[in-house]
């Protein structure tokens, strides 16, 4: 057999890789048309809190280059949060921090530019700070003021639902979303007299929300499957007066109302047991609660994530504190009412430095509404002290109640709102500083 000639081996290697190409070719074509191209495995819905949607991170884009990374570390470790599960969905790198937008991996990540110190940009918000109002009309400290009273829970029919009613003997039932609600309309004028506009997220004791319990019945067996009727009912109900109630408030003061500060009023009230046989302690105190403290929890559903980068990029607590430890210190010398101490344990609260009266908590409510909150929980309803003063009334003037003469308790309560109010914004408005946070 004779070798094959030189020349002739290119062209037996030619016919080779022509063979296998058209073998590779014929292998692609001839896959069925049905067959899927491999695709990135999509993302997992993210984890929201009840009844809420998933937000807009592109909302988040005003926020570009509006914050050192300092200030960003600072307030969301001192501030902001309780634990350090923050880390898992907020990565703090030298000029950006990286924001997980859901709660798995292939979720896109937002990124939020530092700015370098001096040269944060301005950020846009529609409420204002009391050194952004223009100069106010003398003897009207509130002039030019936006306000909008949120009278706690929702009261009359609807006070046994939301437990907020109870009866000692044959006394007047104690209700706080109607007490709550009388404090607002004395509040009211008052704070007109000074020159705000004020108006009330509720004016009766009727729900804000369309939404009644029958309509989130499914919703409550979804999230609780093995419970009985009996609590799937008391869920429903919950999520009504409590979720859906305070959404729909704040749709209203977020795209109505647009404030440039909301007053929650409430009564506290500890643990009073059987409603028609209620334990009376014989002690009262008083407090105010700011935005913060998310707990671990918290920070990893996305809606709260969300609200909570959306408060401290907007330095909302910043004007809560000054706010509310003038409006603290004015109440408590009113009132007489000792500050209020949570348990040392508690995960979702922080203490504010140096304001025995502030908290840091997330509320619904504080944590819903797009502007600086200040949440009252002054007295205790079913306290020895207060529980007579509620019992006398609304009245004019000064009566004696367990031997001290006294303004009725709901006076009081609006007048040392009104004051603290007063106080704060008298302070000459363009030199007012803003302290560091
Ligand atoms: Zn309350």
């Amino acid at each position: 057999m004779s070798p094959l000639p030189k020349n002739r081996l290119p062209l037996f290697l030619l016919a080779l890789i022509n063979l296998v190409t058209g073998v590779t070719l014929f292998l692609v074509l001839s896959r069925p048309a049905h067959q899927p191209l491999p695709q990135k495995p999509k993302p997992s819905p993210p984890a929201l809190s009840m009844l809420a949607t998933p937000p807009d991170w592109s909302a988040l884009e005003i926020y570009q280059n509006s914050i050192t990374r300092e200030d960003f570390e600072r307030l969301l470790t001192t501030v902001f949060t309780t634990g350090n599960v923050w880390k898992n969905v907020i990565e703090i790198a030298d000029t950006e921090a990286r924001i997980k937008t859901g709660s798995s991996p292939t979720d896109e990540i937002f990124h939020l530019h530092f700015a370098q110190s001096g040269l944060e940009t301005k950020v846009p918000r529609h409420w204002r700070t009391a050194s952004e109002l223009p100069a106010a009309t003398p003897g009207m400290p509130l002039t030019d003021l936006k306000i909008a009273i949120d009278p706690g829970h929702i009261g009359g029919a609807w006070a046994k639902m939301e437990e907020r009613w109870m009866v000692v003997g044959d006394g007047s039932p104690v209700c706080e979303g109607d007490m709550t609600l009388q404090v607002a309309k004395l509040l009211k004028p008052k704070l007109e007299a000074l020159g705000a506009t004020v108006s009330l997220v509720r004016e009766k004791t009727e729900p804000v929300t369309p939404i009644r319990p029958d309509a989130l019945l499914t919703l409550a067996r979804t999230n609780a499957p093995d419970a009985s009727p009996v609590q799937i009912q008391k869920d429903a109900e919950r999520l009504f007066y409590r979720t859906a109630e305070i959404r729909a408030r704040a749709d209203l003061v977020n795209q109505t109302l647009k404030p440039d500060l909301v007053l929650c009023l409430h009564f506290n009230a500890e643990a009073w047991g059987d409603p028609n046989n209620p334990t009376l302690i014989d002690h009262t105190h008083f407090h105010l609660v700011v935005n913060g403290a998310y707990n671990d929890e918290e920070v990893l559903l996305a809606d709260q994530r969300f609200a909570l980068l959306q408060k401290l990029f907007q330095r909302t607590q910043q004007e809560e504190i000054l706010l509310g430890s003038t409006i603290a210190a004015t109440f408590a010398e009113t009132s007489g009412l000792p500050p209020y101490q949570y348990p040392p344990e508690s995960l979702n609260v922080r203490p504010i430095d140096g304001q025995p009266y502030l908290w840091a908590r997330n509320l619904l409510a504080n944590r819903l509404y797009d502007c600086p909150v200040i949440f009252m929980e002054p007295y205790v309803m079913n306290s020895t002290i207060d529980y007579p003063r509620i019992q006398a009334g609304d009245y004019e003037g000064l009566r004696e109640i367990a031997g001290k003469m006294r303004p009725s308790i709901f006076q009081e309560y609006a007048s040392a709102v009104a004051a603290g109010l007063s106080k704060y914004y008298s302070a000459p408005r363009a030199r007012k500083k803003v302290p560091p946070q």
